[in-house]
């Protein structure tokens, strides 16, 4: 169903709570990257242009239900101060009587930060006696933080019991590209996996299974899926209790005519460093004991560039190879580069967050793609096909 988003909803005069994600990476006390901040500036910007007066909630690192100055967002109000080019109160308090004042003094157009969310037990908990007291301050909710949407917080989904919750921009744009491949993708529809970890993207391949036509998997995951296969996957990274789902998952796609793709090739080497030795293997030859697999090789890019061809729907979640690393990026930048090409043959295209959203960036191609979700966790539920508290919490439109 159709959500109500902040264009549905008259702003003009009203108190404003909007729950944005404004958790910055930070080093010393200063922001190192403030993609976030800016990122959440077109919904702001609406709020305030259109005469509302704004509360901004945010979680920013993990206080765990205390006041931690390292994890103030004293340094993001000045930054969003900077950004907006105009004043950005802030009250170093979460809730209580200093914030109510600080509310009640807020003129239209005024904007208004309180202090990190987590800083109260509630909030991750979805207190709704803390929750009732945020949504006391607002006439209305802006959910802006989809990095958060799988989590049910007192900030995102307790407070929508009080007053109603609309989508913000950012909100809006996520639940539009992923619901393009979630709900009924244009085919044919192609996933590509990688990353480490089998288990946290077993739920996406499950659900994949039922809707996509291909799915291809680099990265360490690789190796648990070709362990499954008898390969010989030396010294490689794998998950050696998901080696039985791996199989099990493999003979559930050739029952449902899904095609897994997987490399045959990988790049290799002794050490996980930059400037080592390393060798290109046929996954068919095995690798010997003492060398891991930390990248898929230039015939398995071949193969993947092959497969991908006249895809309509692409999701990419997760690296192809050790990335950090340049050595072992090119799988990674090549996958990336397959991606900004489809898209401009007409594919609608998807980078989960998380470790691939960093490297289409770290390419600079974040603007040659459909979609980067700002959400690693809450996009791989979102693509498991889950309902996600804090998008659930979002009021519907009316038919
Ligand atoms: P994930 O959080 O599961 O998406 O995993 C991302 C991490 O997987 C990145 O930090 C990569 O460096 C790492 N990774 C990808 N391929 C490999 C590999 N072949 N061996 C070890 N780590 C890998």
């Amino acid at each position: 169903m159709e959500k109500m988003t902040i264009k549905d909803v008259d702003l003009k005069g009203k108190k404003v709570i909007m729950r944005v994600d404004f958790n910055v990476p930070m080093k010393d006390g200063k922001i190192t990257n403030d993609k976030r901040i800016k990122a959440a500036l077109p919904t702001i910007k609406h709020a305030l242009n259109e005469g509302a007066k704004v509360i901004l909630l945010s979680h920013l690192g993990r206080p765990k239900g205390e006041p931690k100055p390292e994890f103030s967002l004293k340094p993001v109000s000045e930054r969003l101060s900077e950004l907006l080019n105009q004043e950005v109160k802030f009250v170093p308090e979460v809730i209580g009587e200093e914030v109510k004042k600080a509310v009640e003094g807020l003129k239209e157009g005024e904007v208004l930060l309180l202090e990190n969310t987590r800083y109260m037990k509630g909030e991750t908990k979805n207190d709704l006696e803390l929750a009732k007291k945020w949504a006391e301050l607002a006439d209305i909710h802006v959910n802006d933080a989809f990095g958060t949407a799988h989590r049910a917080h007192a900030s995102n989904v307790g407070i929508a019991q009080f007053i109603p919750s609309v989508a913000g921009f950012l909100m809006e744009k996520e639940i539009k590209f992923l619901s393009k491949a979630t709900a009924n993708p244009e085919k044919p529809y192609i996933v590509i996996l990688g990353g480490a970890k089998v288990s946290d993207k077993i739920g996406v391949i499950n659900n994949l299974l039922e809707k996509a036509d291909k799915i291809l998997i680099g990265g360490a995951m690789m190796f648990t899926f070709l362990k499954a296969l008898g390969k010989e996957i030396g010294s490689s990274k794998f998950e050696e209790d998901k080696v039985d789902l791996a199989r099990e998952l493999l003979s559930k796609a050739s029952e449902k005519g899904v095609e897994i793709v997987l490399p045959i090739d990988a790049i290799i080497a002794q050490k996980l460093e930059a400037g080592v030795e390393k060798k290109i293997v046929k996954v068919e030859e095995g690798i010997d004991e003492g060398w891991m697999g930390l990248d898929i090789g230039p015939d398995s890019i071949k193969l993947f560039k092959d497969k991908l061809a006249g895809a309509k729907t692409v999701v990419w979640n997760g690296p192809m190879g050790v990335f950090e690393i340049e050595d072992f990026a090119t799988g990674t930048k090549e996958v990336a580069m397959m991606v900004a090409d489809i898209t401009e043959e007409g594919a609608v295209t998807i980078i989960g967050g998380g470790d691939s959203a960093a490297a289409i960036e770290l390419f600079g191609l974040e603007r040659k793609v459909s979609h980067v979700s700002t959400g690693g966790g809450a996009s791989l539920e979102f693509l498991e096909g889950k309902e996600l508290p804090g998008i659930a919490s979002i009021a519907s439109k009316k038919k």
